[in-house]
């Protein structure tokens, strides 16, 4: 099987365990069955009979790990390690395990490959580059990724505007191209594509001869109008559009993949009103996951820039990564089309600033750092593309309604800076 990799992506496991406390690994039949078969004695940390377990409301069709009581899995062990892999080899693993951080999506000449950004080592760029796996990462794609594929149809350019593979291959290289112009500060690059796919929304798509040139002389036009970052104070998202961002970042700052705690009235009812503060942005932000402190609302408005070199690069990998890899449209992010998808990805960098903000201000400081930034994108992507709550109607019409006010440029200025 062919596979079209990132071109700029290393990535190995640096055992930090992180992964295998913030999953629900779903385990197959024929899995459920092997790892029961597995001979697990509490003298080496399992208990033998909580290995597996149903996942509730399945009514006995659908099965998972067990956790330990702190949420980790009953796998792994003090030391960030699996005890099933040191113990069977990686093969005994689930295949959840075996695929994480790695993502496959249907791409216009063979399958693309992606990464999960809620792993730090993906984050920091750690480990082997992805070129160098490419056996690895075709005999995963053997096991996942369903025959037939390559005849997927592209996503739409919006509602009611097919493309074809061969367009949308010229799209995503150009978006590719303007995030790669990396002398630019990524607040830039991010706006020209913005911009673009602003003005491509307003263009033809049929009919024309040259639609590659076409394209082009788009990007051409907003380059030139938008050379540099205008260095005077940007104006405001508008009250409305902050109003629905927040609730936005509500949604990406919960963790609630499967404890047992997380499926309770009492924590429901925390959620909703955390939801409703997030809402009205006054006080303190409340708590939905480990790492953030209370800090006041109005302190996440002031500037805590500008990015460092090191934060730019982070930020540019995430976007490149996420565009070549098809990870913001279509199959790979419910179904969107292209232009909707992109914005989508702008509004969730503006969470991860959001975030890092906040992460900054509960440590005391008024300026945001490497650190901050990394975990908010860590915690971001978590969601991003993977959260079914981010595919529901209500959250994508609000994402569509700050795009159709121009109100994710303006969140990508001000939260950028
Ligand atoms: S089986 Fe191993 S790799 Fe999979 S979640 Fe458990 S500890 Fe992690």
């Amino acid at each position: 099987m062919r596979l079209e990799l990132p071109t700029l992506q290393n990535w190995s496991c640096h055992n930090c365990g992180g992964c295998c406390r913030q999953h629900e690994i779903e385990i197959t039949a024929e899995e459920r069955t092997r790892i029961l078969a597995q001979p697990w004695t509490r003298d080496e940390g399992v208990d033998p009979a909580r290995l597996v377990e149903e996942i509730p409301g399945s009514a006995g069709r659908r099965w998972r790990l067990c956790h330990q009581p702190d949420g980790a899995c009953v796998f792994l062990d003090d030391r960030g390690l699996c005890r099933m892999h040191a113990r069977f080899g990686e093969l005994s693993k689930p295949l959840p395990c075996r695929l994480y951080p790695y993502t496959f999506h249907p791409g216009p000449n063979a399958p693309r490959v992606g990464l999960r950004f809620s792993c730090p080592s993906v984050v920091s760029n750690r480990g082997t580059a992805l070129a160098e796996q490419r056996g690895t990462l075709t005999q995963l794609a053997l096991e996942v990724v369903p025959r037939g594929v390559p005849n997927v149809g592209a996503p739409e350019l919006s509602p009611g505007r097919p493309l074809d593979w061969a367009q949308l291959d010229l799209i995503v290289s150009l978006l590719g191209r303007l995030l790669g112009e990396t002398d630019r500060p990524v607040v830039l690059r991010l706006l020209w594509c913005l911009g673009w796919l602003g003005l491509l929304e307003q263009s033809p798509t049929t009919g024309i001869k040259d639609f590659a040139r076409s394209l082009g002389e788009l990007a051409r036009g907003v380059r030139a109008e938008l050379p540099q970052l205008r260095r005077e104070a940007p104006l405001p998202p508008s009250a409305m559009a902050r109003r629905l961002f927040r609730m936005t970042v509500a949604q990406y700052s919960r963790k609630d993949t499967f404890q047992a705690e997380h499926r309770s009235w009492r924590y429901r009812w925390r959620l909703f009103r955390s939801i409703w503060r997030f809402t009205s942005g006054r006080g303190l932000t409340p708590v939905l996951q480990e790492g953030f402190a209370p800090v006041p609302f109005a302190d996440l408005e002031t500037s805590y820039g500008p990015l460092t070199p090191e934060m730019d690069e982070r930020l540019t990998r995430y976007l490149q990564v996420k565009v070549e890899s098809l990870h913001f449209c279509g199959r790979a992010y419910y179904g969107a089309p292209v232009i909707e998808g992109f914005a989508s990805l702008a509004v969730a960098v503006a969470t991860i600033w959001y975030l890092s903000r906040w992460l900054a201000r509960g440590a005391g400081r008024s300026q945001w750092e490497l650190e901050d930034l990394e975990r908010a994108i860590a915690v971001v992507d978590h969601h991003h593309g993977f959260s079914p709550a981010l595919g529901l109607a209500s959250f994508r019409s609000r994402q569509r309604w700050l795009w159709s006010q121009r109100e994710v440029t303006r969140l990508v200025l001000w939260y950028g800076r």
